[in-house]
């Protein structure tokens, strides 16, 4: 009995030069042409939040200043460096920091805050100890958002846009800076593609109110050391 071998027609071609030789062309060329596409889309794909760096529609949400006596100076934010405060979003490419507390927003108010671009559902920080001073939403303005005084009860941390609170958060709550106090979303006036934290430290009054204070820009506290030498 005779048994057929098949041949594949890789098999074939392995043994008929020129079918071999075309083939090898053929790979040679689509592999050409998808490398060509891929560097086409790369020098044209610029995703819009990276390109930016900044939510550009998004209005201020700072707290008005409303204590004539309060003025933030180098020493607060010294003040700031000395609690060596948590980045509130753990995992964060500290390149893509973008310094965007003064720029301006919805007309001529400045932003007075970060906004750090992450994917929707990444943990919020608390970046130290304090208390939950006042969960908030505020409908078209910072959303889901979450008030954090610090432990002396000078300064306030505000967080906003919030997809959803941690489980368990409350008004009055102590906090431990690294507790999860919500997660990144895009609530309130968010892009809704653009899911980030807006992130805010300000020096409250004597009123200790929590939406009342002068904001601190806390960029510095954050920003990537250039390379010495
Ligand atoms: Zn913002």
């Amino acid at each position: 009995m005779v048994i057929g071998i098949r041949r594949t027609p890789q098999a074939r071609a392995l043994r008929n030069p020129s079918m071999f030789r075309g083939i090898v062309k053929t790979a040679i060329a689509l592999g050409l042409t998808s490398f060509l596409v891929a560097v086409t889309s790369a020098v044209h794909y610029r995703p819009r939040a990276e390109a930016a760096g900044t939510v550009a529609d998004e209005p201020a949400l700072v707290p008005e200043a409303t204590s004539p006596g309060v003025a933030v100076s180098n020493s607060d934010l010294e003040q700031l460096r000395v609690k060596n405060l948590l980045f509130p979003i753990s995992g964060f490419d500290m390149r893509r920091l973008h310094d965007a507390f003064d720029e301006l927003r919805g007309g001529s108010r400045r932003h007075g805050a970060l906004d750090l671009l992450a994917a929707r559902g990444t943990p919020v920080l608390a970046v130290e100890d304090g208390r939950v001073a006042r969960i908030h939403n505020s409908v078209g303005k910072g959303g889901l958002s979450v008030y954090h005084f610090d432990p002396t009860e000078t300064y306030c941390y505000y967080y906003a846009h919030l997809d959803r609170y941690a489980d368990g958060l409350r008004e009055g709550a102590q906090l431990k800076k690294g507790d999860v106090i919500g997660y990144v979303g895009s609530t309130g006036n968010a892009p809704p593609q653009t899911p980030h934290l807006h992130f805010a430290a300000f020096k409250l009054g004597p009123e200790k109110r929590w939406g009342h204070g002068v904001p601190i820009n806390t960029f510095a506290l954050w920003a990537p050391k250039p390379p010495s030498g």
